[in-house]
C-alpha cells in the first residue's frame, strides 16, 4: 500500500491545485470542503473521512461534509462531536480518549474504522473545525500522514473564514438596506457622475417616482425645482466648485417639481423638499459617492402659510366691527347732534350686531385653538332640543335680517338628543350666517329636521349663489374663502366651517351640501346619533 514519496508529492500539489480553483471558482462551502475532504482521505489512502465545523453562535460541533461513511451512519460519529480538546503537536499521537471513542463508534457504526487521525483547522489562533481521516482493519497510517495534510487543513480553514465573511457582508448589507428602505427620511444615493444608485420607498412617495424607475437615471432627470429657497441647487453647487476638500454638506431647498409620468399625484399639488447632500470621499480625496437626504417640509410649509393667513385674516376681521362700533358711538356721542329716535335705534341696533359678530369671531377663534390645542371637549346633555335650538337661532337672525325669510320646519315628535348645547348653536350660527351672507339678493331659507330610527338630519337651504363644484372640497378647510366677489365684500375668516364639521364629527355626526337642483343655492345638511 505504501506508495513512493514523489509520487505522494505530485498527488499533494495536484489537490492542492484542484482545491485552489474551486477556492477561487465561488463553489460553495460544502461542496469545497468535500473536495477537501476527499482529496485529506486518498492522499493517505484512508478509508473514510468527516470534516467538523465549531458553530460560532453556539460554540457547539456540526459535521460539515464527509466522505465513506453512507448518510445513515453519520449520526454513530456523534461522539466524536462532543469537545475534545485539541493540542498543538498532538496529531500524530494515539490519544486514548478518542481512540475509546472510535471504538464506540466503530461498534455502532459497523464499518470497521479501527484508527483516525486528525487535524484542527486553524483561523487565525482559533480552531474553527477539525478534519478526521479514517483508516479500517490493520492498516495504519504512514508517519509523515498528518503533516501531509497540514495544508489541505489550511485551505479548508481559508475557505470558511471566506464564507463566513461573505456572509457577514452579505447579512450587513441587508441590513442596511432594510434600514435605508424603512427610514422616513428620503434616502438617495448617487455615484460620481450623479446616477441614482439607491433610491428608497420614502423617497418614492415624496416625488412620485418607482424606485425601479428612478434607479440608473441622472440626478437631475429626477430631482428638478419649481422654485428654489436657497441659493443654489446641486449643479450649480458643483460648478462652483462643491465640494471642498473637507467638505461641508450642502443643502438645497424648495417647491419640487413632480414629473408628469410620477406613478401617482398626491392630493396637495405642492410639495416642499429639503435635501442634504453629503460627499463620500475615498483616501485620494476623489468623490466617490454623494449620499442625499431629503425630508418633506410640505405641511411645516403649509403650517407656516396658515400662520400668515390667520394673522391677516384675524388683523382685518378684527378691526372692522371695532371700527364701525367706535364710529357709531362717536357719531351719537357728539354734544352738538340731537338725534331722533329712529336714528338712535338703527345706530345701536348695528353696534349691537358688530358687538355680536366680535363675540362670534373671538368665539370661533377660541374654539379653533382648542382644537388644534387638543384640549375641545364636548359637555354631553341628555335632552337638547334641536328644534327650540333652532327656534331661536331663526329669530335672532330674522330680526337682523329684512331681506330673508327665514322658516323652521320640525315635525311635532321630533325626538330630543344627546349633545353639547352651546355648540350646537354655534352650528346652527355658522350655517345660518352663511345662508344669509352668500344669498344677498335674499329669499327663503329654510331649515328643516327629519328624525330616523338611529339619527336626526337637520338641513339649512338657501337661495344663494351656490358653491361652485370644484371648490367643494375646500370650503370645510381651516382659513378658506371661496375666491368670488361676494366673499371679498362680506366678513368672514373662513372658520364657521371648520368649526361646524369639527363639532358635527366631535357628535360622531356628518355634515354636507349639495347644490340645489329646483332653483339656486345650497342646502347643508348634517346628521347626528340620536344617542
Ligand atoms: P366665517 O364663517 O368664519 O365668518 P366664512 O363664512 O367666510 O367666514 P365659512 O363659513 O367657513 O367661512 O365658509 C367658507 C366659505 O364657503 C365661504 O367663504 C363661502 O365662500 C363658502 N360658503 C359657505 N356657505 C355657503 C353658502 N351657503 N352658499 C355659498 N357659499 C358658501
Ligand atoms: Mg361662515
Amino acid at each position: 500500500m505504501a506508495r513512493a514519496l514523489v509520487d505522494i508529492r505530485v498527488l499533494q500539489r495536484e489537490y492542492l491545485l484542484a482545491i485552489t480553483r474551486a477556492l477561487t471558482a465561488e463553489l460553495d462551502l460544502h461542496d469545497l470542503l468535500r473536495l477537501i475532504l476527499q482529496a485529506s482521505v486518498e492522499l493517505v489512502s484512508g478509508r473514510a473521512g468527516m470534516i467538523v465545523l465549531v458553530e460560532p453562535s453556539t460554540e457547539s460541533m456540526r459535521v460539515a461534509a464527509v466522505y465513506g461513511i453512507p448518510p445513515h451512519l453519520v449520526d454513530h460519529f456523534s461522539p466524536l462531536l462532543k469537545d475534545l480538546p485539541y493540542r498543538e503537536g498532538q496529531e500524530n499521537e494515539v490519544i486514548p480518549e478518542m481512540t475509546r471513542r472510535l471504538n464506540e463508534v466503530a461498534l455502532k457504526a459497523d464499518l470497521g474504522l479501527t484508527k483516525a487521525l486528525r487535524l484542527p483547522m486553524i483561523s487565525g489562533k482559533e480552531v474553527i473545525g477539525l478534519i478526521y481521516v479514517f483508516q479500517s482493519g490493520t492498516y495504519v497510517f504512514m508517519d509523515d500522514a498528518a503533516k501531509l495534510l497540514q495544508s489541505f487543513a489550511e485551505q479548508a480553514a481559508i475557505a470558511v473564514k471566506n464564507a463566513r465573511l461573505y456572509q457577514e457582508i452579505n447579512q450587513e448589507k441587508l441590513r442596511l438596506g432594510a434600514i435605508l428602505e424603512q427610514s422616513a427620511d428620503g434616502v438617495m444615493i448617487l455615484n460620481p457622475a450623479l446616477h441614482i444608485t439607491v433610491f428608497n420607498r420614502a423617497l418614492s412617495q415624496m416625488t412620485g417616482w418607482q424606485p425601479g424607475d428612478a434607479i440608473g437615471r441622472h440626478h437631475d432627470e429626477i430631482v428638478r425645482w419649481r422654485s428654489l429657497r436657497t441659493d443654489s441647487d446641486l449643479p450649480q453647487a458643483l460648478k462652483n466648485g462643491w465640494p471642498l476638500p473637507g467638505a461641508a454638506h450642502l443643502y438645497v431647498e424648495g417647491d419640487f417639481q413632480r414629473s408628469e409620468n410620477a406613478y401617482y399625484q398626491p392630493v396637495q399639488d405642492r410639495v416642499s423638499l429639503g435635501i442634504t447632500y453629503a460627499p463620500l470621499m475615498d483616501g485620494n480625496g476623489r468623490m466617490t459617492n454623494i449620499i442625499a437626504n431629503v425630508r418633506d417640509l410640505t405641511r411645516y410649509r403649509e403650517e407656516e402659510a396658515l400662520q400668515k393667513t390667520f394673522i391677516s385674516v384675524v388683523s382685518h376681521e378684527l378691526k372692522t366691527p371695532v371700527s364701525i362700533i367706535k364710529g357709531y358711538a362717536g357719531t351719537l356721542r357728539r354734544q352738538d347732534a340731537h338725534w331722533s329716535p329712529e336714528i338712535l335705534d338703527e345706530s345701536l341696533a348695528v353696534i349691537e350686531e358688530e358687538a355680536d359678530n366680535l363675540t362670534n369671531l373671538i368665539d370661533n377663534l377660541l374654539e379653533a385653538s382648542r382644537l388644534q390645542a387638543g384640549t375641545f371637549n364636548l359637555e354631553i346633555h341628555e335632552d337638547i332640543n334641536l328644534a327650540k335650538l333652532t327656534a331661536s337661532a331663526a329669530k335672532k337672525f330674522g330680526t337682523q335680517s329684512g331681506k330673508h325669510h327665514i322658516s323652521v320646519e320640525f315635525p311635532q315628535d321630533f325626538p330630543t338628543i344627546y349633545g353639547d348645547e352651546r355648540r350646537l348653536g354655534q352650528v346652527l350660527n355658522n350655517l345660518l350666517s352663511n345662508a344669509i351672507k352668500y344669498s344677498p339678493d335674499g329669499g327663503n331659507i329654510i331649515i328643516s329636521g327629519t328624525a330616523h330610527s338611529e339619527h336626526v338630519t337637520l338641513s339649512v337651504r338657501d337661495n344663494g349663489i351656490g358653491i361652485p363644484k370644484h371648490e367643494q372640497h375646500r370650503i370645510f378647510q381651516k382659513f378658506s374663502r371661496l375666491d368670488n366677489a361676494l366673499s371679498r365684500k362680506t366678513e368672514g375668516t373662513g372658520l364657521g366651517l371648520f368649526l361646524t364639521k369639527a363639532i358635527i364629527e366631535a357628535h360622531n355626526g356628518r355634515i354636507w351640501f349639495t347644490n340645489n337642483t329646483d332653483g339656486p343655492g345650497t342646502t347643508f345638511t348634517f346628521s347626528l346619533p340620536r344617542n
